[in-house]
């Protein structure tokens, strides 16, 4: 039998900015919840790229990764100027996390949104096109970066967005490129798409180029259900998509491998804010969810996610939420402890 009480070792990185606000008020939340995981921290971000890891992340921290292979993590801020690496493209690409799936969906009328009927996955390539990161000078005056896209590449992340569809009961996967332009490589992706559409004939496989897909996703949000689409293109519509439903702090985004995954919000450490004790903590909660599920704790995460449902419902919204007065304004803190007051509660 399974010992219901063992817990499930995850690795927890708090991050910079608002990431050690949003890690710990979902870390309470899942502990007032009876998650059963057991956090081992990591070190990322900031401190580290000064301590001389160009990457933000210092070489222990793989072995953590790579025993546990279940990561919850704050945002990180790469440091302007040259030398240092993007860290989030870093662990994608070095724990091959090909997909990056952001649910967004709206919440009316207790989150103020012009967009109700929004209910849209986007899952986002996550190790090519523009983020390969093989950019050079060409003269002091034109520079280039290389667009990357393989076969392999498009396989498996339009296989994992219409199993992905297929498996949540979606009904409908729109590839969106901009192939017209870039024939060879948005041209090779919505190839792929064509090829593997077929297998699943229950779903409806369209596509849009992304100029008019974006638009469209602008005014008509409810005619699109799972969208996939290379790596930039998926960057930029996730953040639009969930600053729809009412604030960029509510999409989280799970970053799956084939043997490891990473919970994260969507945003990034907002600096602007940081320190402030202000911050929606709801994505990264959100991606706890999700994680909680990955690891077969969806009775936890349920609760979770019933808990803070009734918070927003019941108006208690921060900063980047609050629209009316009728609503009670809360800091990250006071969000935290609405949501454990909640556990337990029928949705
Ligand atoms: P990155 O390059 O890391 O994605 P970014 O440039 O997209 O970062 P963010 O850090 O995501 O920027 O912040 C964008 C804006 O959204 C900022 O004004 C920030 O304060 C706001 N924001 C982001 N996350 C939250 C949150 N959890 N709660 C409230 N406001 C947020
Ligand atoms: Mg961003």
């Amino acid at each position: 039998a399974i010992e219901q009480s063992e817990k499930v070792p995850v690795t927890v990185a708090l991050g910079d900015g608002i990431g050690p606000e949003i890690v710990q008020a979902t870390l309470k939340i899942l502990t007032a919840a009876g998650a059963r995981i057991a956090p081992e921290y990591i070190d990322i971000g900031e401190q580290l790229y000064l301590a001389g890891h160009s990457s933000g992340i210092a070489p222990q921290a793989w072995t953590s990764l790579r025993r546990n292979r279940v990561f919850l993590k704050g945002p990180v801020t790469t440091p302007s100027g040259d030398g240092y690496k993007s860290l989030n493209v870093t662990i994608r690409k070095t724990l091959g996390l090909y997909a990056n799936v952001r649910p967004c969906v709206s919440y009316a009328p207790f989150v103020a949104t012009l967009h109700p009927q929004l209910d849209i996955v986007i899952v986002r390539e996550n190790e090519e096109d523009l983020y390969a990161g093989i950019e050079h000078r060409q003269t002091d005056e034109v520079f280039q970066c290389l667009k990357l896209i393989s076969r392999p590449g498009c396989e498996k992340i339009v296989r994992y967005a219409f199993d992905y569809a297929r498996s949540h009961g979606r009904k409908k996967v729109t590839c969106m490129v901009k192939d017209n332009i870039m024939k060879m490589t948005d041209g090779l992706f919505y190839k792929v798409f064509q090829e593997i559409s077929v297998e699943y004939p229950e779903i409806v496989a369209e596509r849009y180029i992304i100029d008019i897909g974006a638009a469209r996703l602008a005014t008509q949000p409810g005619r699109f259900d799972v969208i996939v689409t290379p790596n930039l293109y998926g960057d930029i519509l996730s953040d639009i998509t969930a600053e729809m439903t009412g604030s960029v702090g509510l999409a989280p985004s799970a970053n799956i491998g084939d043997s490891i995954a990473m919970f994260e919000a969507i945003h990034g450490s907002a600096p602007d804010i940081a320190g402030q004790g202000i911050a929606n903590p709801s994505g990264l909660l959100l991606a706890a969810v999700m994680m909680l599920v990955h690891i077969k704790q969806a009775e936890v995460a349920a609760r979770i996610h019933n808990a803070w449902l009734a918070t927003l419902e019941e108006g208690i919204h921060t900063a980047d939420l609050h629209s009316t007065n009728s609503q009670r304004l809360v800091s990250t803190n006071e969000f935290a402890e609405a949501v454990i007051q909640r556990l337990g509660q029928l949705p």
